[in-house]
């Protein structure tokens, strides 16, 4: 592991306010994330897992607190870096997979690099070589609504790795997969994160993926904790 952690949270707190009601998301919550670590982030329903990940990701600003991905301070960018961040340096998988209905599974895979200028020919290579790194490799013209929710999900994996991101944002990836096909979907960002090198932090509630972490954050209504580290 190396001394030098690729995502830092410090003190990150959040507050929604509707009218005259106040919910805070995230109290305080402070830690570290290093290269190569597969992190979960346990908590129930409205705990906050989705709150934290969107200040990670530059998708949210908190009310105090920074983050720092890759050495850039997330939480002070212009609008402009955050772009390039959440094009470049970040890769996010969400529960409802975010795919383009009218595009096929590589057409799907190959947005981020058009969004990033890559030349047409390095693109349509890298995009096959996503798709069989996520054993898609049979599927490549075929649009998401002719895949099954695991396949959904392989082809948002696979783009959320188009552009080499530094960190993977995965906010409950299994959520809406049955418990078998969930646990495919863990195994394989385990397994890219491996190949790939990346960090990926990984909310859920699905205790039968925890095991698959290298270590597990526990959040409760927005207080983070580290909770016992578990052998699989
Ligand atoms: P989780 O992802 O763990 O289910 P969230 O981060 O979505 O939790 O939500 C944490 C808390 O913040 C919940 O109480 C939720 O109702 C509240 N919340 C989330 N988003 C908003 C919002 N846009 N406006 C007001 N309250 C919100
Ligand atoms: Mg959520």
């Amino acid at each position: 592991m190396s001394s030098e952690p690729l995502v830092v949270v410090e003190g990150l707190r959040k507050v929604y306010r509707s009218g005259p009601k106040e919910v805070v998301a995230l109290r305080e919550v402070s830690f570290e994330a290093y290269p190569g670590e597969l992190v979960a982030i346990r908590g129930r329903s409205g705990s906050g897992k989705t709150t934290l990940l969107n200040q990670i990701g530059g998708l949210d600003r908190p009310d105090a607190g920074r983050v720092v991905v890759a050495g850039q301070e997330v939480t002070s960018l212009p609008e402009e870096a955050l772009l390039a961040l959440r094009r470049d340096v970040v890769g996010f998988v969400f529960q409802s997979f975010g795919l383009i209905p009218v595009l096929s599974a590589a057409e799907n895979v190959g947005v981020p690099m058009r969004l990033a200028r890559t030349p047409v020919e390095e693109r349509e290579k890298r995009v096959r070589m996503l798709l069989s790194l996520v054993g898609l490799e049979q599927h490549l013209n075929q649009r998401p609504y002719e895949l099954s929710g695991g396949q959904r999900q392989r082809v948002a994996i696979a783009r959320s790795l188009a552009n080499r991101p530094r960190l993977l944002v995965a906010d409950e990836p299994t959520g809406q997969l049955d418990s078998q096909t969930g646990r495919q979907i863990m195994q394989l960002i385990r397994a890219l994160v491996r190949s790939e090198g990346v960090t990926a932090l990984v909310a859920t509630h699905d205790q039968s993926l925890i095991s698959l972490a290298d270590r597990v954050l526990e959040i409760s209504d927005g207080v983070l904790r580290e909770a016992a580290l578990q052998e699989s």
